[in-house]
């Protein structure tokens, strides 16, 4: 794999619009803590179907407040209309975010109507016809292939298609095996992607609650890390030692290959990415500042 350092490195942390008052404290105390590390930005996520819009609109407003950090909200277009998507565009403008994460969304269960973007790219491009150049857009990639993907081959020609339409860098889903990343990155390069591809790190914490999640997002636990996990039973102490160990390890695997940088999917807890982040040596300076 060909450095992509070419690029200030990024560093990014992704976050979820909490449902409840608790869960909205915790979410800011957790970016004000993050933001001393000086990412390049907060990321938040958005439920397809619109089913969290109103709550990733103010999450994106509150962490904007109280970090003073660029909050890059994630748009999904499945389920959603023409009119929909117009409407919340005009509104991230009004608020000056010019960084947005697009993607097609998780398709929740019984959908009847798919709306007016089927892909990813359909809304890629929608954004680009709206709005020319003004929002820098991260699309989403995957090392290991994305689980509905008819092959490795039509996926990666979907994330051309994506970059082909507008995008102007990726973030990926997370992964346990740095040579899934790498060899994504060595046949991006293959077929003329040069676009940043900032790999995705999800920190072990909870063994029952990754493993789900990784079934339905086509994430894979190699076996080793399962066993051992699976041997720690209720001892959350060592799941979380173990957990930070193997994902230090990936990050540094990661960098020292010459990734673009990392984005944490923090699930709204500061300590686990704080750990690694020390682990890795590095400083707030380390983090790159906003890519526009
Ligand atoms: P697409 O790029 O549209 O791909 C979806 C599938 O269709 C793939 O299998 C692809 O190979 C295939 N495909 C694409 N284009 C074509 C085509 N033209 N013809 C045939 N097949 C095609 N989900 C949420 O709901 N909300 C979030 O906030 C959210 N944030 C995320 C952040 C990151 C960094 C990542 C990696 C994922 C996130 N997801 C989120 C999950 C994501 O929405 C799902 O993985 C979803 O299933 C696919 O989204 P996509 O944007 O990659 O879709």
């Amino acid at each position: 794999m060909k450095s992509q350092k070419i690029y200030p490195l990024a560093f990014s942390f992704e976050c979820f619009p909490a449902k409840t008052e608790r869960g909205k404290t915790t979410l800011i105390e957790t970016c004000e803590t993050l933001a001393k590390l000086n990412p390049c930005f907060f990321s938040m996520t958005y439920g397809a179907g619109g089913s969290t819009r109103e709550r990733t609109l103010a999450a994106v407003a509150e962490v904007k407040a109280a970090t003073a950090i660029e909050v890059t909200p994630h748009i999904a277009g499945i389920g959603a209309s023409h009119d929909e998507i117009r409407a919340l565009l005009d509104h991230y403008r009004q608020q000056e975010i010019r960084h947005l994460v697009v993607l097609r969304g998780d398709i929740p269960s019984g959908l009847r109507d798919a709306g007016d973007f089927q892909y990813a790219s359909d809304l890629i491009k929608f954004i680009r016809d709206e709005s020319g150049d003004y929002f820098f857009i991260e699309t989403a990639a995957y090392p290991e292939i994305h689980p509905q993907a008819k092959s490795a081959q039509s996926d990666l020609q979907s994330l051309k298609l994506k970059f082909e339409l507008g995008a102007d860098a990726a973030l990926t889903q997370y992964f346990y095996n740095p040579d899934a990343f790498f060899h994504l990155i060595d046949e991006c390069e293959k077929i003329g992607i040069d676009q940043p591809i900032v790999p995705g790190i999800m920190p072990i914490t909870n063994y029952l609650q990754l493993a789900r999640f990784s079934d339905t997002c086509g994430a894979e636990i190699p076996r080793w890390i399962r066993r051992r996990l699976e041997g720690y039973g209720d001892d959350t102490a060592s799941i979380r030692a173990f957990g930070e160990e193997v994902v230090t390890r990936l990050c540094e695997q990661l960098l020292q290959g010459g990734a673009a940088g990392l984005h944490f999917y923090t699930m709204n807890r500061a300590a686990p990415t704080l750990a690694i982040w020390d682990n890795l040596g590095l400083s707030s300076d380390k983090a790159s500042r906003a890519r526009r």
